[in-house]
This record gives structure tokens, C-alpha cells and sequence, in this order.
């Protein structure tokens, strides 16, 4: 595509007929603007770290935001059946925010994301000991996790799209966790409004790794009331239901004839309310789903009859965890002044199932020196 100044001059030397050329191009321009990627500074730490912004724009001006501290994914701008843009994930406008309140609002989250009991596992003969955060167990990496760690940022290009890949050391007894850990999680925007999450690893010594992403999404815009009408669709027969401490009992149960059945689309509220015990435990849905088939392969389906917005998540993990912000409790304050409700939100964590490295007859989350640990999860937005 050519340069506004060189349509302005190519228009200067034809006379009027391209002077209306030129604006027409001009015009064109500003429609199929190419993709973007610009930083601006957000605010430091509490421990005096600058950490930024990341605006990552596609041609079609849908946009995500994603600040390095905690690779946290802060906004995500995609039309509405209208093609009206709006932001469809919680979250806040500061890092002090990020730092105090956040229930891990759009991170990163590792080392291990969701729960190890009792904040212990055994590797090669070695009991390991967590930081224990949530009742008895360790969630979601400790007290410093991913989440709240400053990650190295730089831009990326991508085939169709705009990319920002981010790295950390988590160092050999982080958090309890054995290894040097090298992590890389690439976040691509594409023009077709999909956000892709590469992630990689390698460790100098064998260990245990479950990243994830953690964000909560209203497709009716954030802070627009409950989840409750948003329709589900969930590709998976089976879930892992829990104790009372959320941990895995180790059954893999079937969906078939429970309130977990997503296999065709449910409104999120149809059944939430149900005295089952395992929505009792959760307070609603904060379950496991054992996904179906394998490889990079459809997950889960979200839609909002208000908005007429869709996600698709696909992901080439063995599970994902369906959270519908039952521990929201309404008085959070976020992006805008928007208050988020019980149930504001949901989340679509792609994973290895809780507590794999406590329960062997769970697909493996060993990571051994000299391997790389992959995963490749897809949040794809459209309107119907
Ligand atoms: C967990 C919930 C937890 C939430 C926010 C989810 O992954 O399963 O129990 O409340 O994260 O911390």
C-alpha cells in the first residue's frame, strides 16, 4: 500500500480527477490500516520496576492489550453483531490494582496452575514443598507465580498478524519447584481476531510444569452483568470431580445426565443452581473437563445471545478448567469504574488436569532436562 504522501503528490500532478483518486486511496488506507504493535509505559511495581503496555492492533482494528507484568492480557477489543467494539475481559487500569486485588485477572500462571495438595509432590524420590495459598493446597504457583513476576518483552511479526513473546528465569527452587526453568510464551494477535498462546519451557533438572492463562471473560462486555445467558459448549464426556478441598478424587466421571454435560450448548446458568454436590463444592462451575480427542483440537465454544460474540477456544492440552467467577463477590472495582458480579465472568483455562503430580494415573506434567515443553492454546472471536 502506498504512503499518504505519496498519494497526496501523485493527486497533486493529476489534476482533479486524481485529486478524487488520491482521496479515495486515502480512504482505503485508513479502512485496511495494517496491523500494529506500540508500547506505552504502565506504571511500575511496588518493588520500582517500569513495566509497560503493549497494544497489539490487527487490520481489521480489533485490539489486545497485554502488560509484561504477569503477561497479563488487560484488554481485548472485538465486535459485537453490530461490529461494535467493546472489551470483553476483567481486569484494571493499574498495576497497584493488578498487584492487590487481582484473582489473577488475564496472567500467566505458573509454575502449576490450579491446585497441588497439600502443597507437596514427589519427583525421583524428592518430596518438594509449596507455598500453601488456597485452604490446604498451593494454586496457581505459589505466592510469587507467574502472575506477578516482571517478564521480558519484544515485539514479534507475524504471518498475518502482531505478536509479543515473553520470557522469564524461574530460578532452580522458585516458589519450592525444582529446575531452572526457562519460559517462553509468545502471544500472537491475528487478523481473522484470534489470540494465539504459544508456550515453551526447558529445565535443567526434572520437574513438574502446568502453565496457563487466566482470563475472565464477559462477551456481553466487562462488567455488563453475569455470565449467566452466555451458552457453553464444552468438547469433552468426562470431568474430574473434586473434594471438598477442590482436589481431584482421581474418578474421571462422565457428563452424561449432570449439569457438567456441555457436550451440546447450555446456557452457563441453566443448571448452576442445582443442589449437585460438586456445584455445591465449587459454588458453581470450577471443574476439570477431560477434553476429547487430541492435538491442537476444538475445546470450548462461548456465546452471548446479548452480544452476538463468539469464542472458540481450541488448545492441544488434556483439559481445560471451566471457572464461572463464583468467587467474584461483586464489590471489585475494575477497568472503567465497572463493578464485576458474582459470576461476572467465566474462564476457559486450558491445562494438564489439577494435582497431575500427585495422581500418576493423570496424563504426565514431568518436564526432564533436554525436552521442551510445548503447548498451543487459541482464544478465535467471531459474531453470529
Ligand atoms: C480456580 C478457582 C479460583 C480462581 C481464581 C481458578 O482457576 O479453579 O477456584 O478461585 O482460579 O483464583
Amino acid at each position: 500500500m502506498k504512503s499518504l504522501a505519496t498519494m497526496k503528490s501523485f493527486a497533486r500532478t493529476q489534476g482533479r480527477a486524481g485529486l478524487l483518486a488520491g482521496a479515495a486511496l486515502a480512504l482505503l488506507a485508513a479502512s485496511v490500516s495494517a496491523d500494529s504493535i506500540t508500547r506505552t509505559p504502565f506504571g511500575k511495581t511496588k518493588n520500582g520496576q517500569a513495566v509497560s503496555l503493549y497494544t497489539l492492533t490487527n487490520a481489521r482494528g480489533a485490539q489486545v492489550k497485554i502488560t509484561n507484568y504477569g503477561g497479563i492480557v488487560q484488554s481485548i477489543r472485538v465486535p459485537d453483531r453490530q461490529g461494535r467494539l467493546g472489551d470483553v475481559v476483567l481486569g484494571f487500569d493499574s498495576i497497584p490494582r493488578y498487584e492487590k486485588d487481582s484473582p489473577y485477572f488475564g496472567a500467566l500462571i505458573g509454575r502449576y496452575g490450579n491446585r497441588i495438595a497439600k502443597g507437596r509432590f514427589t519427583l525421583d524420590g524428592e518430596t518438594y514443598k509449596l507455598f500453601v495459598n488456597n485452604g490446604p493446597n498451593s494454586l496457581h504457583g505459589g505466592k510469587v507465580g507467574f502472575d506477578k513476576r516482571v517478564w521480558k518483552a519484544t515485539t514479534t511479526k507475524a504471518a498475518h498478524g502482531v505478536g509479543l513473546a515473553l520470557s522469564l528465569l524461574s530460578k532452580d527452587g522458585d516458589e519450592g519447584y525444582p529446575g531452572n526453568l526457562d519460559m517462553r510464551v509468545v502471544y500472537t494477535w491475528t487478523d481473522d481476531d484470534a489470540l494465539r498462546i504459544s508456550y515453551t519451557a526447558t529445565t535443567d533438572k526434572d520437574t513438574v510444569l502446568n502453565p496457563t492463562n487466566h482470563t475472565y471473560f464477559n462477551l456481553a462486555g466487562q462488567g455488563n452483568g453475569t455470565v449467566l445467558d452466555t451458552r457453553m459448549m464444552i468438547n469433552a464426556s468426562r470431568y474430574t470431580p473434586v473434594d471438598k478441598t477442590q482436589i481431584p478424587t482421581g474418578a474421571l466421571a462422565l457428563v452424561a445426565g449432570t449439569p457438567f454435560d456441555f457436550r451440546r450448548p447450555h446456557a452457563i446458568g441453566e443448571r448452576i443452581g442445582r443442589p449437585n454436590p460438586q456445584l455445591l463444592i465449587g459454588k458453581g462451575y470450577d471443574h476439570n473437563f477431560v477434553l476429547s480427542g487430541s492435538g491442537l483440537r476444538l475445546s470450548a465454544r462461548a456465546s452471548s445471545p446479548r452480544t452476538g460474540r463468539v469464542l472458540t477456544e481450541y488448545t492441544d492440552q488434556p483439559g481445560v478448567q471451566l471457572y464461572t467467577g463464583n468467587f467474584l463477590d461483586g464489590k471489585l472495582k475494575g477497568k472503567g469504574g465497572k463493578t464485576y458480579a458474582t459470576r461476572g465472568a467465566f474462564c476457559l483455562e486450558a491445562q494438564h488436569f489439577p494435582d497431575s503430580p500427585n495422581h500418576p494415573e493423570f496424563p504426565t506434567t514431568e518436564l526432564k532436562p533436554g525436552e521442551t515443553y510445548h503447548q498451543t492454546t487459541v482464544y478465535q472471536f467471531s459474531v453470529r
